[in-house]
C-alpha cells in the first residue's frame, strides 16, 4: 500500500473523460479505497518512477481547479508539482507571417513561455493580468537540448488495455472529421450535431485545404508550446477567439489553469478537441484526452523521481527547485518547435 506522503505528483483532470484517459497510461493502478484522505477518494498509481495521485474536478472552472489542488496538496503533502491534463480548445493557427504553425484537432498544447514569460492568462476579470506566472517548475523546463519520445507508442499501449467494446474509443478520428469552419460561419445544428449534416461543407477548410502544416499521420499529433488563455467562460465564437489570440498571444483556451497556476508549480497539457468556435462537438474529445495523457506520461518519464522523504520538510518553493534544467521545446520564442509527426520533443536531457 502506498502511503499518502509517497505521492509526489498531483495530476488534475478537469473532466471525468480526462480521468478515463489517464487510467490507461498508469503503469500500475492502486486499489481505489487505499488512496484517500478524510473520505475523499482519488485515483492513485505509478507512472514510471513516479507515484501519481489523480483528482477529478467536481465541476469545471477556475475555482474548482484551485479547490481541488488545495485539497490534494493538503492530503498528499509531498506533491512536488501538478500536471493539469485534459481537453481544450485551440486556435487553428499562430505565429508570424512566413512562420505560421497550424494546430489541428488531436494536437497537444503545453504551457510554456511565449512572449509573456510563460503566463497563463485569466481574461474574464475585465483586465488581463498575469494570473499565475508559471513557477520554477515550468520555467526550469527551458530548452537546452532536445529529446524525443513516441506518443504513437503510448497511444498503442493505451488501446491494448481496453476491452472489446471500448477498443475504438480512443481511435484517431482522422482528417475527414477535422472541420475548420470559416470564422464568420456560425454552427447551424444543435450542440450534439457534428456539422456534417447541418453545416455548409463549402464553408469548411479540411486539413488538406490548410497546407502541409496541417498534415498529420495517424496517431502522430504535433506538440505546440505557448500561452494558454484561462477563463470561466466557454469560448464559442471564432471572432472572439481571434480577437483574444491577437491581443494576448495565446494558442489555447481552457477553464482551469489559472486557478491552479496561481498557487502551485504546475504544467498544463491540453489535447485540442475543437477550435473554440460555435461548431464545438464531442467527436474529438476522447482522442484529444488520450493524446494529452500520452504526452504527459512521456513528460513524467523525463523528470527525475522526487524523493518523498527528503522533501518532507521543505517548502513548496524548494520542491520546485528540485526540478532543474528541464525545458519544453527548444525554441525560446515559443513558436511551435516543428511538426514532429509523432516524435514528441521534450527538449531536455534525460538524467
Ligand atoms: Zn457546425
Amino acid at each position: 500500500m502506498v502511503k499518502n506522503h509517497q505521492f509526489t505528483i498531483g495530476w488534475i483532470c478537469p473532466l471525468p473523460l480526462d480521468r478515463e484517459a489517464v487510467r490507461l497510461v498508469l503503469d500500475e493502478e492502486y486499489p481505489q479505497d487505499e488512496v484517500q484522505y478524510q473520505n475523499a477518494f482519488y485515483l492513485g498509481g505509478r507512472i514510471g518512477k513516479h507515484q501519481v495521485v489523480i483528482g477529478v474536478q467536481r465541476k469545471i472552472g477556475l475555482s474548482q481547479a484551485a479547490i481541488l489542488a488545495e485539497k490534494m496538496r493538503a492530503s498528499f503533502p509531498n506533491i512536488g508539482y501538478f500536471l493539469l491534463v485534459g481537453i481544450a480548445s485551440g486556435v487553428p493557427r499562430y505565429g508570424p507571417a512566413g512562420a505560421v504553425s497550424e494546430i489541428v484537432l488531436g494536437d497537444v498544447v503545453v504551457s510554456s513561455p511565449r512572449g509573456y514569460h510563460g503566463r497563463v492568462l485569466q481574461y474574464d476579470k475585465g483586465a488581463w493580468e498575469g494570473q499565475g506566472l508559471l513557477r520554477a517548475a515550468v520555467n526550469n523546463f527551458r530548452a537546452d537540448g532536445s529529446f524525443k519520445t513516441n506518443i504513437t507508442e503510448v497511444l498503442k499501449q493505451m488501446r491494448l488495455k481496453l476491452d472489446k467494446e471500448r477498443q475504438h474509443q480512443y481511435d484517431d478520428p482522422g482528417p475527414s472529421r477535422d472541420r475548420l469552419f470559416k470564422d464568420t460561419y456560425e454552427h447551424r445544428g444543435t450542440e450534439l450535431d457534428e456539422c456534417r449534416a447541418c453545416c455548409d461543407a463549402d464553408c469548411v477548410d479540411l486539413r488538406s485545404d490548410r497546407g502541409g502544416g496541417a498534415t498529420r499521420l495517424v496517431d502522430k499529433p504535433s506538440i505546440h508550446f505557448g500561452n494558454i488563455a484561462s477563463s470561466n467562460q466557454m469560448q464559442i465564437s471564432a471572432v472572439e477567439r481571434n480577437r483574444v489570440q491577437k491581443e494576448h498571444n495565446v494558442i489555447c483556451f481552457e477553464m482551469e489553469a489559472a486557478g491552479v497556476m496561481d498557487e502551485y508549480p504546475c504544467v498544463i497539457v491540453r489535447g485540442i478537441c475543437d477550435y473554440a468556435d460555435s461548431h464545438k462537438n464531442k467527436g474529438w474529445q476522447n482522442y484529444a484526452a488520450a493524446t494529452a495523457a500520452a504526452y504527459a506520461k512521456g513528460l513524467l518519464a523525463m523528470i527525475p523521481a522526487i524523493d518523498a522523504t527528503s522533501i518532507e520538510e521543505q517548502s513548496s518553493t524548494q520542491h520546485a527547485a528540485t526540478i532543474t534544467n528541464m525545458t519544453f521545446g527548444n525554441n525560446r520564442d515559443g513558436i511551435q518547435t516543428q511538426n514532429f509527426h509523432g516524435n514528441v520533443q521534450f527538449g531536455f536531457e534525460r538524467r
